[in-house]
């Protein structure tokens, strides 16, 4: 420890200091009272053993300065004075030592008032380090009050008497603290639960200590605005006087709840839109859709008159489709656009929204004058930037409606205008599929007529040719001779022309019947067919000296006979038919297997087919060569098709890699008893 020994005369001053440093001190000894000053300012030390008796400033005086200084209040002032009248132990004491010695002193005295002094010091800097960790928890406090934004407060409930309020009060309610402190009555309106008011706190203090009271509420700052609060309460007897004490934590809830509040609204009215887009999904028809969005409208936008009406663009008016709230006359209700204020909705296309419709001049349609509206409102139903109609809602008393609402107006409005395109475009599609089925169905009595009409045709045209041709031979045989060798050659070609005209007609024929024939179609054995269209073609293969291959034991197939031997026979007379002339035709018949279809192919070694042509060559007329070497009407191939898809089946042509075709005829297989094994087997046991 350390001690300061302020004496003037040499010997006391060696003294004390000794008798100091024998007791453990570090000692700074002074001869004045200047210089002790100037010591002491410069280091406060715990002990000051001060003689009074100095020249300058002397004892008294540095007492009271040390006392006076800021940190002087601490140390141990132990005056040391030779005088003994009766009035100076007053005076030193008022001066401000702790304790004195006369001298001269006993050694033992010395050590006693030591003790004493030491005894002082030692309380005093325990009370100084108590003090000054006060003072710091002190400054803590105060920092969080500052820097906290929740608002501590303390009140006397018992005297009504707010005591006291962290600085943070000062934002959040918009008052100084001062005045919430000084006014009796205007904390409350901030700290008083809304509630029950302070009986909840004496009902609070009835119950077993510790409990709280958590709150939520708003108020009314001082600006008017209003903020939310979370206030948290306890509530306890004072331990001094007894008086109720609450003692809470307010907190500035405003933008969680706000955002709480936003959040819980966004979702009913999510939760509306789905169920307007679920209702427009499911509903059985439009109308019921319609219906049923009318009543989800009026229960979530909690109005009492609700109308979807349909822009009639003709004739400038709305025609209402559903409407809740009021009952529609049956023979519709429709609005002329300039009798309703739904019409400037469309005219704007934008939201219209008036809280006092009473004035307006549009309000002249007997059905909504009748309605007395006093809020009206009307969102356009746009889809893809045009207005469609307008979805309307009334109220009849008056009724104030923020932002918020009109936006879930708009949003519903375009769920349901989405909505109305889809029906719109779907009873677009259903007119038009109507119109196509109409049209197919002319189209097709159209063939029909044209096709009989070519067979008349055809058939009326048979009999003037042959006539032509008998009597074309009759001139031959009869006048042969007779006639130069050019007007032999006319006659001749009368007759090759009437044979193509004849063999053109016939295809035409076989053509038009397989067309409009009624055929029959039932187990067909392929060998019989492929038996019969050979017969059909045995001139061809025997002129051409064609090589055929044909497979043995074809299976038995679902078609016509006639058909499928017609086509088979006009397959075999191609393949022999169109093949270079130097090169022998070779022709390969043959079935495959292929899942519900039985294919025959008939394949050639001729000309074949030229990439990309494979399909039109089965249309009437098409044919790629021209040559007179290989007869034809092109009509042939067309049969096989038209004859294949009559009895169920199909045909085509692959192109073989080195030369030639491989026709093919897909038919339906026979569905025998043998495919079902098990029933077969039952039979038999
Ligand atoms: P046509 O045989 O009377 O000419 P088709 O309808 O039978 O009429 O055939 C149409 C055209 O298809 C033929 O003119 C010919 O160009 C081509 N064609 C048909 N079969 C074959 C084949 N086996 N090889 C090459 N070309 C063929």
């Amino acid at each position: 420890m350390r001690a300061l020994v302020v004496e003037d005369n040499a010997g006391d001053r060696w003294f004390f200091s000794e008798l100091l440093r024998s007791r453990g001190y570090e000692v700074r000894s002074c001869e004045t009272g200047e210089e002790a000053w100037n010591a002491f300012r410069a280091d406060v030390p715990p002990l000051v053993l001060v003689d009074l008796m100095l020249p300058g400033i002397d004892g008294f005086e540095l007492c009271r300065r040390i006392r006076a200084y800021p940190h002087g209040r601490e140390p141990v002032i132990l005056a040391v004075t030779g005088r003994d009248e009766p009035d100076a132990l007053g005076e030193i004491l008022a001066a401000g030592a702790d304790d004195f010695i006369r001298k001269p002193v006993p050694p033992a005295q010395f050590a006693v008032r030591m003790e004493i002094a030491e005894r002082r010091v030692r309380d005093r800097v325990e009370r100084l380090g108590i003090t000054q960790e006060l003072e710091f928890k002190a400054w803590e406090l105060e920092q969080l009050f500052r820097n906290l934004h929740d608002v501590f407060f303390s009140i006397d409930v018992t005297a009504g008497r707010l005591i006291q309020m962290s600085p943070s009060a000062e934002a959040l309610f918009g008052h100084a603290i001062a005045d919430l402190l000084a006014d009796p009555d205007l904390w409350k309106q901030y700290l008083l639960p809304p509630e029950g008011g302070v009986d909840t706190w004496t009902e609070m203090a009835k119950g077993p200590p510790g409990n709280q009271l958590v709150r939520e509420y708003p108020i009314r700052r001082a600006d008017g605005s209003v903020a939310w609060v979370h206030a948290r309460v306890s509530v306890e007897r004072d331990p001094r006087y007894g008086n109720l004490r609450a003692d809470g934590v307010t907190t500035d809830i405003t933008r969680e709840w706000q955002a709480a509040e936003t959040l819980a609204l966004r979702n009913r009215e999510l939760a509306a839109l789905y169920r307007v887009s679920e209702v427009s999904l499911t509903a059985e028809s439009a109308e019921a859709a319609y219906a049923a969005i009318v009543e989800e409208v009026a229960r979530v936008m909690e109005a009492p008159v609700v109308m979807l009406e349909a822009l009639d663009r003709s004739a400038d008016r709305l025609v209402v489709v559903a409407a809740h709230g009021i009952d529609l006359p049956e023979e519709g209700l429709t609005i002329p656009l300039h009798q309703t204020p739904a019409g400037v909705a469309v005219q704007t296309g934008r939201p219209l929204v008036d809280r006092d419709p009473r004035p307006r001049r549009d309000l002249t349609h007997d059905a909504i004058r009748a309605l007395e509206p006093r809020l009206w409102a009307s969102f356009p139903l746009a889809s893809r930037g045009v207005v469609t109609g307008t979805l309307t809602l009334v109220d009849r008393v008056p009724r104030n409606v923020d932002e918020r609402w009109t936006q879930l107006g708009a949003s519903l409005a375009a769920v349901i205008a989405t909505f109305m395109e889809r029906v719109d475009a779907e009873d677009a599609l259903r007119d038009s599929e109507a119109r196509h089925r109409a049209l197919a169905a002319q189209l097709k009595q159209a063939n029909q007529e044209l096709e009989s009409f070519a067979y008349s045709v055809s058939h009326d045209l048979r009999a003037p040719l042959r006539t032509m041709q008998g009597f074309a031979h009759a001139l031959l045989q009869n006048y042969g001779d007779a006639l130069e060798p050019e007007a032999r050659d006319y006659a001749r070609r009368i007759i090759a022309s009437g044979r193509q005209s004849e063999r053109l007609i016939a295809d035409l024929l076989a053509y038009s019947r397989l067309s409009f024939e009624k055929i029959e179609v039932k187990p067909v054995e392929l060998d019989v067919v492929v038996a019969q269209a050979l017969e059909q073609v045995q001139a061809d293969v025997t002129e051409s000296k064609a090589r055929l291959t044909i497979a043995r034991g074809l299976p038995v197939v679902l078609g016509s006979q006639t058909a499928l031997v017609q086509v088979v026979a006009n397959l075999l007379s191609n393949a022999v038919k169109f093949v270079p002339p130097e090169r022998i035709p070779e022709v390969r018949v043959r079935a495959e297997d292929r899942d519900d279809f039985t294919r025959l192919w008939v394949e050639d070694n001729g000309i074949g087919i030229p990439e990309g042509q494979e399909e039109r060559i089965f249309r009437v007329f098409e044919r790629l060569t021209q040559s007179d070497d290989r007869p034809g009407t092109g009509i042939g191939l067309a049969i096989a098709r038209r004859g294949m898809e009559r009895i169920g089946g199909r045909c085509g042509v692959e192109r073989l890699p080195e030369h030639g075709s491989a026709f093919w005829i897909d038919a339906m297989k026979e569905r025998r008893k043998s495919r079902r094994p098990w029933l077969r087997r039952g039979r038999r046991s």
